[in-house]
């Protein structure tokens, strides 16, 4: 867990652009964007991915879509529109086994989901 890149981003190991942040939830901005916008939103606990939510409280997965939901409308995104992604496993070429939503936005998307 220790050696989790976004657990590192959390402590400020690693340095990130933060766009928002509460006790729960951490939201930064993605290195390597694939949208005009596209922001991570992750839990402060570590958590490895949709595989371990059943492990965890239903408050803590609220909070993440209500983090989601205040990131898109701060950055302007609520009446544009934007779509979450979130990779699990090796199917959806999860590179990041710390559970996270991307929020990609600020241009009409592909349409193709997959
Ligand atoms: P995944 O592929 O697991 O769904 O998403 C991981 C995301 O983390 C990718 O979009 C990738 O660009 C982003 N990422 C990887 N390393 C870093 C980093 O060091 N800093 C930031 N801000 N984003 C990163
Ligand atoms: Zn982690």
């Amino acid at each position: 867990m220790n050696d989790c890149l976004f657990c590192k981003i959390i402590s400020g190991e690693i340095p990130s652009k933060k766009i928002y942040e509460d006790d729960l939830t951490y939201a930064f901005a993605d290195i390597a964007p694939q949208a005009p916008v596209h922001i991570l939103v992750i839990p402060k606990k570590h958590v490895t991915g949709w595989s371990a939510v059943m492990g965890e409280s239903d408050e803590l997965l609220a909070h993440l879509m209500r983090t989601a939901a205040i990131v898109a409308k701060q950055e302007g995104l609520e009446e544009t529109g934007y779509r979450i992604v979130s990779n699990c496993g090796p199917d959806a070429r999860q590179t990041v086994p710390h559970f996270h939503l991307h929020i990609l936005g600020g241009k009409e998307l592909s349409e193709k989901m997959a």
